[in-house]
């Protein structure tokens, strides 16, 4: 049983000046030691109390109604039903509990640790929370998690109501994008703005489709879920491919109802889907961490560009150029195609290694490798010399890129 301890007992019988029920009385005594619920800590506060108000021939004090909480805690049954009810809609391994206290009560509760001290005290919300999830976890039988619920059940007390915030559902994943035609995201139309109109046939989009939209489509109706995002470890032009092994991303969908979706079901899916547009591979669950992972990580990259000279060259000048290329400094202005979206500024890059894949006298298919957040087609063509060097300069005639493919997204899981 609690021992209580002489020096709380005076507390407890201050406290008791009010009428309380076991739970606010023991929560005032919460951190005095472990291993008890509070309505224990308030019961044996209680007899301990009363023990010596018979020894000093004083009537025995009875709980009638708790002037803090008003016996909240007789519905304790009542508020697990219904978190379990609103549980149970949706699919989830895990969950925790919160609750919405009327604000009157916290006050009343403040005006008694005031008057008793608040030291060893717990606040209601604490005890409620951790109570209904106690019985709802009976009832679920799932796990209260604390650290990353897949759902928190928000229980406003007052009317036994309870809203679900449910976790998004992240899924990793490496996609090849075959297509020059369509982005890495969904892109709003520029007259409406995603409303429909005249330009945009009615879509709201820029584009009829996007990576993010034929990976996330599939996802988000096997999860019913609300809408998808799509985190790309950086992103490539629309019209480059992306080809090799892929390029990491993490699709997000929001407030997903199923969570125990079959991913290599979805592969499979969404490759017959994106046939010579988009396929994936690697999908396994993820988390809001990677996001972050995924985001921040800055890969080298490995290019090939198809190159048109637009003048005479000498081929062994263009083999010995780039040859020379290996670890080259560049410094590149903000591109002039980009310039309206981002801000106008001088970044050092380097230049990793280069080779000749296939040479002509019209022009040469190059392979590239460069540092992440290089410009390769204005190292190519010299962006009217924002890019320094450039190819162009370098060989002393004009070069135009052709078609730039993305063949490899060296990250930690591609490194050799
Ligand atoms: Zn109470
Ligand atoms: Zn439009």
């Amino acid at each position: 049983m609690f021992e209580i301890g002489l020096e709380n007992i005076e507390r407890a019988a201050k406290a008791l000046e009010q009428d309380l029920c076991d739970h606010c009385l023991g929560r005032v005594f919460a951190h005095v030691s472990t291993g008890f619920s509070n309505d224990e800590r308030g019961a044996a506060a209680r007899k301990a109390v009363n023990e010596m108000r018979v020894n000093y021939e004083m009537e025995p004090l009875e709980h009638v109604s708790c002037s803090v909480c008003e016996d909240i805690f007789l519905d304790l049954d009542r508020f697990a039903e219904a978190v379990a009810l609103e549980v149970r809609k949706i699919e989830c391994h895990n969950f925790l509990v919160g609750t919405r206290v009327d604000p009157v009560i916290q006050s009343r509760e403040e005006s008694l640790w005031s008057r008793v001290g608040q030291e060893t005290a717990e606040p209601i919300k604490v005890e409620l929370n951790r109570e209904i999830g106690k019985r709802a976890s009976a009832l679920l039988q799932k796990e209260v998690e604390f650290k990353a619920p897949e759902v928190v059940a928000l229980v406003d007390t007052r009317f036994a109501h309870v809203e679900l915030d449910i976790a998004p559902l992240f899924v990793y994943g490496r996609y090849n994008k075959f297509s020059r035609e369509i982005p890495q995201t969904k892109w709003p139309c520029r007259e409406c703005r995603g409303k429909g109109c005249k330009r945009c046939d009615g879509t709201g989009k820029m584009y009829q489709t996007s990576v993010q939209e034929i990976i996330g489509d599939p996802l988000l109706a096997a999860a019913e879920g609300k809408e998808h995002f799509l985190h790309g470890m950086g992103r490539e032009d629309i019209d480059a491919r992306m080809l090799g092994t892929g390029r990491p991303f993490v699709l997000e969908v929001s407030e997903p109802k199923k969570r125990d979706i079959d991913l290599v079901a979805m592969r499979e899916k969404i490759n017959a889907d994106g046939e010579g547009r988009v396929a994936v591979s690697e999908l396994r669950f993820s988390s809001r961490e990677e996001v972050r992972q995924v985001k921040t990580d800055s890969p080298e990259k490995a290019y090939i560009v198809d190159i048109r000279f637009k003048d005479k060259v000498n081929k062994d000048r263009v083999i010995e150029v780039v040859r020379s290329l290996d670890r080259t400094p560049i410094c590149q202005q903000t591109p002039v195609r980009v310039a309206h979206r981002r801000a106008d500024l001088e970044r050092a890059k380097s230049i990793i290694s280069a080779r000749v894949e296939e040479l002509s006298d019209e022009g040469m298919r190059l392979w590239l490798r460069t540092q992440s957040g290089t410009y390769v087609k204005e190292f190519v063509h010299g962006d009217g010399g924002r890019t320094r060097p450039s190819l162009s300069e370098l060989l002393g005639i004009p070069c135009e890129v052709l078609a730039l493919d993305v063949v490899e997204i060296i990250d930690k899981d591609t490194e050799a």
